[in-house]
């Protein structure tokens, strides 16, 4: 069998991480398996439709590095890949439907309707839906004579058309990761398949297409599953096959109580999309991992692992390691909890796996947004002393400002427990043995200054601490030593000046 997966967003908004991972999903199990990815844009929804949501989906698929092989911009014999181009395939197919009796016209209006469910509320129904039963009471073309449903949709009124639902039928569905389904057809309804506006909705389009385009496996989330009867039933009704199933577990809120929202990502700090988002409508900008700092690697890691495990210890997987462990019956049945935490751990870990070079370009446009710039053999070296105490590139302005601007003011509690009355002369003495050290290198300033204080049994840390006071401005940062290699005899000195003359 070929196998052939998709994914089949609807540019409604944003991309959801929840998305993002299907997405990854089925790419993973395509690639293992040596399949075709499709993207298929599922856009018939025209109330919803977002100016900009389709660019902002590939864009966040090529930056997660989810290559599509068949879709709206690679082609491919089974397009067009976006439905609402799709219109008069779906007008035929709904066609057999209704040729077949398996689909029919209905005209109810909107007060009908609700007079209907208000009916059944107060009887107390099992099912308060459209459904078999209902069907016989309500307007449409079993109740009414045949002339009258053709003179009507001449006469251009408008209706919906529906699946007739079989009554009390079991249907069993197959789902890999959930297994065996049995639903029974009376708890269901009649669905709209097509709309009063001539549009399909997304049951029909989603199972016309995915026959059409030949798809093995369908991968998607949690939220579809209560729809997988409707799909099967349609399936058996166009009398095709049934392609498999995996219905993908929810991403939930850090707490692990409900589904992971939009809010939860702004109350508590962290993206819930992969790139910022501008709302076309509200300017309202959300914020997303590529522009907090996270790495498309660590992120699809990170995202990887909620939901699926590999079964053994191993929690660092590149794309390919990703390719090669993947497996649909190792993804979990039960929602995976989402973990802050977690996402920039894992940043930090392919952080320090980069290139410092690499780092230092990404920093420099950091440096640049301050209005700072410098060589980049310079700040290659900062970032090489620094990277290790980040989680993102952005973070290292934190940890290394004093690499690129002497410290305007002291820190009060530092000054308070570090800098003492015998500490002006110790510092001066200091500069004399810093002046008379060469080479100015972190091995033989550290050789010099350590043999001085012994010698003069200064105690380590009367020194070193103001020292670094002086230097940086605070008592944080790397290896002392490795630090004024950096900067130079001159500036380290003039540094350790004006903290005699500002500190007394
Ligand atoms: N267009 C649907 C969505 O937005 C696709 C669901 C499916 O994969 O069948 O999620």
């Amino acid at each position: 069998m070929d196998i052939r997966v998709r994914f089949a967003p609807s540019p409604t908004g944003p991309l959801h991480i929840g998305g993002v991972r299907t997405a990854l999903y089925n790419y993973l199990f395509a690639r293992k398996n040596g399949g075709k990815m499709i993207l298929r844009i599922e856009d018939t929804d025209q109330k919803r439709y977002v100016e900009g949501a389709e660019q902002y989906i590939k864009d966040s698929l090529a930056w997660c590095g989810i290559e599509i092989d068949e879709g709206t911009e690679q082609g491919g014999e089974h397009g067009p890949y976006r439905q609402s181009e799709r219109k008069e395939t779906y007008s035929k197919y709904i066609q057999l439907l209704l040729d077949k009796g398996q689909a029919y016209y209905a005209f109810d209006t909107a007060e009908e309707l609700e007079a209907m469910r208000k009916k059944l509320e107060e009887a107390k129904a099992d099912n308060t839906s459209y459904n078999p039963l209902i069907r016989k009471e309500m307007t449409n073309s079993f109740t009414l004579p045949e002339a009258e449903v053709k003179q009507r949709i001449d006469n251009g009124d408008p209706y919906v058309i529906r699946f007739r639902m079989p009554e009390n039928e079991i249907v069993h569905s197959k789902d890999i990761i959930r297994g065996e389904i049995k639903v029974n057809t009376n708890t269901l309804d009649d669905k709209v398949l097509f709309k009063s506006d001539g549009m399909p909705t997304y049951h029909f389009a989603n199972i016309v297409d995915d026959h059409l385009m030949k798809i093995s496996h369908v991968i998607r989330g949690e939220e579809w599953l209560p729809s997988l009867t409707l799909h099967t039933m349609l399936y058996k009704a166009f009398g095709w096959d049934v392609p498999e199933f995996a219905h993908l577990p929810l991403l939930l809120k850090p707490t692990g109580k409900g589904k992971l929202s939009k809010r939860d990502g702004d109350k508590l700090g962290f993206p819930v999309f992969p790139m910022e988002w501008k709302d076309p409508k509200t300017g309202d900008v959300a914020m997303g991992y590529k522009e907090e700092g996270y790495f498309p690697e660590a992120f699809i890691n990170f995202l990887a692992l909620l939901g699926w495990n590999p079964g053994t210890e191993q929690e660092y997987f590149s794309m390919d390691e990703l390719i090669n462990a993947f497996s649909l019956e190792r993804v979990s049945k039960g929602g995976a909890r989402f973990d802050q935490q977690k996402a920039q751990n894992m940043n930090a870990h392919y952080l320090q796996q980069k290139d410092d070079g690499f780092l230092a370009d990404l920093f420099m446009e950091e440096l640049s947004k301050k209005g700072i710039s410098a060589e980049k053999e310079y700040v290659t070296k900062v970032v090489s002393l620094v990277k290790e105490r980040v989680s993102f590139v952005p973070e290292m302005w934190e940890q290394a400002s004093f690499f690129f601007e002497a410290p305007t003011e002291y820190d009060a509690k530092t000054v308070k427990k570090r800098w003492k009355e015998q500490t002006p002369a110790l510092m001066k003495q200091l500069i004399g043995v810093l002046e008379a050290t060469k080479p100015f290198s972190s091995a033989k300033t550290e050789e010099e200054v350590k043999a001085w204080i012994q010698a003069k049994e200064l105690g380590m840390g009367a020194v070193m601490n103001a020292f670094r006071l002086s230097v940086v401005g605070a008592s944080k940062g790397p290896h002392m030593f490795d630090i004024i290699e950096l900067l130079g005899k001159e500036e380290t000195i003039k540094r350790i000046e004006k903290a005699i003359e500002v500190l007394g």
